[in-house]
C-alpha cells in the first residue's frame, strides 16, 4: 500500500489550532479535579488508590488485559478528559491502559453520540463485533485481539464488570462527576470555541505584523510581496 505524503502534510495546520484548544480544555478539567480530589481527601496519586487500581487491574492494561509495558503503558481516563466526555482525574476514573486500547478508544471518547452504551469507556467494550455495521473499527479491533465471537463477547464483557465493580469502590468522586457533567460540557464547549477564535485572530493579527516587515524591506521578496508580479511562467509543458 502507497503511503500518502501529501495527505499527512496537510493535516498539520488544522491540527495545531485544535491541540491547543484541547490542551486548554485539559487544562480546565485538571483544575476541576483538584477541587474535587480535596474534596473527597483523596487523589489518584495517593497510596490508597494506587493500591485499588493495583488489586483491580494488575500489571494489565483495564481493557484488553495485555500486561504493561514500561514504553507501551498509558494514564488511562475511563471517561475522556475531552469536551464530549468531560471526564476528570479522579479517583475511579483514571487506570492505566496499554497505549493501544488508549488510541483505539478515542474514536468512542470524541463521538458526540454514543449508540452501544451511557458512556465512552462503556463503549468501546460494547464492540463485540454483533451490533455495529460490518466496517467498525472498534469492533474490527477487538477481532483481532480475541478471533473467536463467544470468547470476545465473554471477555469483553467480564472487563466491563471488572471496571463496574473498580468504580463503585469510588463512587463519590464518580457521583459528582456526573453530578457536573453536562453543566462542565457546557462550560468546555465555550472555552474550546474561545480558544479556537482567540488562537485564530492573535495569529492573524500577528502574522499580519510580522509580514508588515518585509513590506519595509522589498528588496527581501520584491516579487512575493508585490502581488505575485514575479510569478514564474508556467513551464512550457504544462497544458495550457
Ligand atoms: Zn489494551
Ligand atoms: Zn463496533
Amino acid at each position: 500500500m502507497s503511503f500518502d505524503v501529501s495527505k499527512h502534510l496537510g493535516g498539520a495546520t488544522s491540527r495545531a489550532k485544535s491541540d491547543v484548544a484541547n490542551k486548554l480544555v485539559g487544562m480546565f478539567l485538571h483544575e476541576v479535579s483538584r477541587k474535587i480530589t480535596a474534596k473527597i481527601g483523596m487523589g489518584v496519586r495517593d497510596a490508597r488508590y494506587v493500591q485499588s487500581v493495583t488489586e483491580s487491574f494488575g500489571a494489565e492494561c483495564l481493557y484488553c488485559g495485555k500486561g504493561l509495558e514500561l514504553d507501551r503503558a498509558a494514564v488511562e481516563h475511563l471517561d475522556g478528559m475531552n469536551r464530549f466526555r468531560a471526564g476528570l482525574h479522579i479517583p475511579g476514573n483514571v487506570a492505566l491502559s496499554c497505549v493501544r486500547c488508549n488510541r483505539e478508544k478515542r474514536r468512542d471518547d470524541q463521538a458526540i453520540l454514543l449508540h452501544l452504551a451511557p458512556s465512552g469507556w462503556e463503549s468501546f467494550l460494547s464492540h463485540d463485533g454483533t451490533r455495529c455495521q460490518p466496517k467498525c473499527m472498534n469492533c474490527s479491533y477487538w477481532m483481532t485481539i480475541w478471533a473467536n465471537e463467544t470468547e470476545r463477547i465473554d471477555r469483553l464483557s467480564a472487563r466491563r464488570q471488572r471496571i463496574l465493580n473498580f468504580r463503585q469502590g469510588h463512587s463519590e468522586g464518580i457521583r459528582l462527576n456526573e453530578i457536573l457533567r453536562s453543566g462542565l460540557i457546557s462550560h468546555l464547549d465555550e472555552v474550546y470555541r474561545d480558544c479556537q477564535a482567540f488562537a485564530t485572530e492573535s495569529i492573524r493579527r500577528r502574522t499580519e505584523e510580522t509580514l508588515a516587515i518585509l513590506e519595509a524591506e522589498p528588496s527581501c521578496f520584491p516579487a512575493m510581496l508585490k502581488g505575485g508580479q514575479g510569478t514564474p511562467p508556467a513551464s512550457k509543458s504544462s497544458p495550457v
